[in-house]
């Protein structure tokens, strides 16, 4: 068998890599002129925020919410939807506030209806994220809970480059934020890569830049990278390698690392992958885009399979998510890699056996960076399983 077919965490041109080579030749992997670049580029593209760029999207999602909480101490609440990224509901309570989950519609964002009696006097803040890239229905929920002055955080951590309503993502309600962490639309590494705070509520600057403006410099990020190349880029071999590397530091020293703990400001190395990232963003949209297309197109040719995510519109993922309604994702994956496609199970509990719900059956599916021939052999794999699985 030739080449898996795998989901790409991070599409890197050349540009990334001499971005990488530069910073390390010029010994200036932690420090450097890049963030401040990365700060003008970003406050261009999104003209109506203030922007902080950390080293993490959590770092900006608490410093907001203890802010929250500080301006409204009576509030306890923040809702959230129940597909979601473990990190934010952990945020949220290492923040002392309590996590409510609300369902989320057939496209895995929240169903923005289910706000209307889901908000009570104790709620504080409201998360909303865009899963996968496809945009959440965010110009409603904002107008909703400005009427009630509950605090709205546009969780755009993994999408760049998509207006809604002429607005970046991100641009909405009080706060947004965006991570550069694996497998989303800005990708500069792992364990706390980077990420931007945008403040987009005039009232909130004062006391976020008093809170974040004097960050340290991060430190230690070549190592972080070397562990993101070998486990999420190049795989294989390396991964493994990878595995004795960890624990062999964990045996030598003790250290079992927290790379969050530490809020800083992103390394130089991160900020001038992202600007590169930043560069190829549009070309990159599109050529996903153009997969999308090709995945949807082919849709029709399955009985037991649908792509929820895909509508007609506005239509951006950064992978491809599958519903199997017939087979256990679980026995799905391995009769999709015999024929040499590699799947991710989703968030959370979303990759159990379909049981009506939206929240089931799920399963990731390689998308970005691919040729279209490689979505030829994805679709067709599906496709003899589903027809294998009818003898
Ligand atoms: C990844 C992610 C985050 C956290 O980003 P970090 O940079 O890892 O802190 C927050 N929200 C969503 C929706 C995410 O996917």
């Amino acid at each position: 068998m030739g080449n898996l077919i795998k989901p790409e965490t991070a599409v890197w041109g050349k540009e990334e890599w001499l971005y990488i080579a530069k910073s390390i030749i010029s010994g200036s992997v932690n420090k450097g002129n890049n963030v401040e670049l990365l700060s003008k580029t970003l406050a261009e593209k999104y003209p109506n925020s203030t922007v902080f760029v950390l080293n993490s999207a959590r770092a900006g999602l608490i410093a907001s919410l203890l802010l929250f909480k500080k301006k409204q101490p009576d509030k306890t609440q923040v809702i959230i939807p129940e597909f979601i990224c473990d990190s934010v509901p952990q945020a949220v309570k290492k923040c002392g506030l309590v996590p409510v989950f609300l369902p989320v519609s057939d496209d895995l964002n929240l169903n923005i209806s289910s706000l209307y009696t889901g908000c009570n006097e104790k709620t504080l803040a409201v998360i909303l994220p865009h899963m996968y890239g496809k945009s959440a229905n965010i110009g409603q929920a904002e107008v909703l809970l400005k009427e009630k002055k509950i605090y709205l955080i546009d969780d755009a951590a993994q999408v760049a480059g998509v207006n809604i309503e002429s607005k970046p993502l991100g641009g909405f309600g009080d706060v947004g934020l965006l991570s550069f962490a694996q497998a989303k639309t800005i990708v500069t590494g792992v364990r706390a890569s980077g990420g931007v705070l945008f403040v987009n509520n005039k009232d909130l600057i004062g006391a976020l830049t008093e809170n974040l403006q004097m960050l340290p410099f991060t430190k230690g990020r070549l190592s972080t990278l070397c562990h993101f190349l070998m486990v999420y880029k190049w795989q294989r071999v390396w991964k493994r390698m990878d595995y004795y590397i960890q624990r062999l530091k964990q045996r030598i020293w003790d250290v079992h690392p927290d790379y969050y703990a530490q809020v800083s400001k992103i390394s130089n190395m991160e900020a001038g992958i992202a600007l590169a990232q930043f560069a190829s963003l549009s070309q990159r949209i599109s050529a996903t885009k153009k997969n999308i297309e090709y995945y949807q197109a082919n849709q029709q040719l399955l009985t037991s399979f649908t792509f929820p995510q895909i509508t007609q519109d506005n239509i951006y993922l950064t992978r491809m998510i599958l519903q199997s309604k017939r087979i256990a994702p679980n026995i799905l994956a391995k009769l999709l890699l015999q024929q040499g496609v590699v799947s991710n199970t989703v968030y959370g509990t979303g990759s159990k056996i379909f049981d009506g719900t939206s929240l089931s059956g799920l399963l990731e599916l390689p998308l970005q960076g691919l040729a279209l021939v490689d979505i030829d052999k994805v679709v067709c794999a599906l496709k003899k399983i589903e027809d294998n699985s009818y003898v």
